[in-house]
Parts: structure tokens; sequence; C-alpha cells
């Protein structure tokens, strides 16, 4: 049996010494729970230990999730790669879509948010390392995109998220949060107002924190090893 109220304690202190250990403002870091294929009864017990904003991948299932957790005041997150059927889902059901890569999906987006919705909060996916099995964007493709997308009025641009090639030197970890953090500064310098840094997972999140996250995206720290699907 996991102990999510133990689990839940120890990743907010994870987080908390990181915000300090970077000189940061302690709640500056925003702590997303990644429920992706584990069960709504785990989220609905990690919501009962105060956590309100949920994130996943498969829209499937993240709709039946959301139908069972009616009840509950949950802000959803959508972080899974898109797929152009599925933009009306998620513009209806998420506050905040992390994972978009293409024009073609914000377009969408914008087009289908309900306009009784506040406007939808997006980031931009980037693939620095220019990774072939990964989506996201390039810099140049992120900064592109970030001017096609300046006008659209149902979606908010708020920053941009990364997943980053899995390794374990904490250097090259932070390395590349720290080009996402110049990325960002740069777009802001060119007239956008970016305040988001969607970045680290449960293995690095202090490195993240250290580079300037806002929004950390844990699973495994908060409900254990992924089930097989
Ligand atoms: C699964 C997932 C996470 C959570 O990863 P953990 O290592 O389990 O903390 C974060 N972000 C994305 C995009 C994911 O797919």
């Amino acid at each position: 049996m996991i102990d999510l109220a133990e689990n839940y304690r120890n990743v907010n202190d994870r987080i908390r010494a990181a915000e300090v250990d970077a000189g940061r403002e302690p709640g500056s870091v925003q702590l997303v729970a990644v429920g992706k294929i584990h069960p709504a009864s785990l989220i609905r017990g990690l919501a009962a230990c105060g956590q309100r904003a949920f994130a996943e991948n498969f829209v499937q299932e993240a709709i039946g999730k959301q139908q069972e957790l009616e009840d509950l005041q949950i802000e959803w997150h959508f972080i899974g790669s898109i797929q152009s059927n599925k933009t009306r889902q998620i513009a209806s059901n998420f506050s905040w879509v992390h994972s978009v890569d293409r024009f073609k999906i914000a377009v969408r987006l914008n087009e289908q948010r309900p306009t009784d919705f506040s406007p939808l909060n997006i980031c931009l996916q980037l693939n620095l390392q220019e990774e072939e099995t990964k989506s996201g964007l390039s810099a140049k493709s992120a900064l592109e995109l970030l001017d096609q997308v300046r006008n659209f009025e149902r979606i908010r641009v708020r920053g941009f998220m990364i997943v980053p090639k899995p390794v374990s030197d904490p250097l090259e970890q932070r390395a590349i949060f720290a080009e996402v953090k110049h990325l960002l500064e740069q777009a802001n310098g060119l007239g956008h107002t970016l305040d988001t840094l969607s970045m680290g997972m449960t293995d690095d999140l202090e490195q993240a924190v250290a580079e300037g996250a806002t929004h950390v995206r844990i699973g495994t720290a908060l409900f254990g090893p992924r089930p097989l699907k």
C-alpha cells in the first residue's frame, strides 16, 4: 500500500527545499500531480491530502476520471501528445495544455475553446535536444509559433514545457533547463509576456526549480511506479 499523505509531504518538502536553495520565494513553484495510468481512486486520495492540480496524458482516460471525480474541485492539465481529432475534447475539459507543438493544434484549440470558459492556458512543448522520437519545437520554431498565435483570443500562451532526455548527471539536467529559461527570457525580450516554465519530474525536480521552473509535473514520487498499461 502506498502512503499518499507521506508521499505528498515528501514531494512538497523537496519543492520547498529546492525553492530555498535557489533563493526563490517559498510557494513560487506549483505542483502538478501526474495521474496517468493510475486509477481515479488515487487521485481522489491525493486530492483529500490537499492537492488541486492534476495532469493526464491520454484524453479518453482523462475524461473517464473527470467524470468519476466530478464532485471534486480539480484543476485539470493536459500533458500528452495531441492528435488533431482530440482537440475539441481537450479544449472543453482542461484548464491547461502543456504540450502544444504545432500551429494547427493551436488554431484548433483557439477555435474550439468554449466561449463561456476563460481562455485556455497553453505551454509550447520544446524539443531542444532534437530527439526524433519526441514531439516538441526547436527554439526557432517556438519563437515563430509565438508570433503566429499572438492575437489568438481563446488561448493564452503562458510559456514552455520540456521533457528532457533522461540523464543522471544533475549538471547536465540543469543545462537543458537553463536553455529553456533563456528561451523564455529571449521571447519576453521580443515583447511576449510569458510567465510559465513547466519543467521538472520525479528525477530532476530540484534541477528544474534551480533554473526557474514554475510548474513541476510529478507522477512516480506521488503515486509510485505506474502499472503496466
Ligand atoms: C509521466 C509524465 C510526467 C511524470 O513523470 P514522473 O517521472 O513519474 O514524475 C511528467 N511529465 C510528462 C509529460 C509525463 O508524461
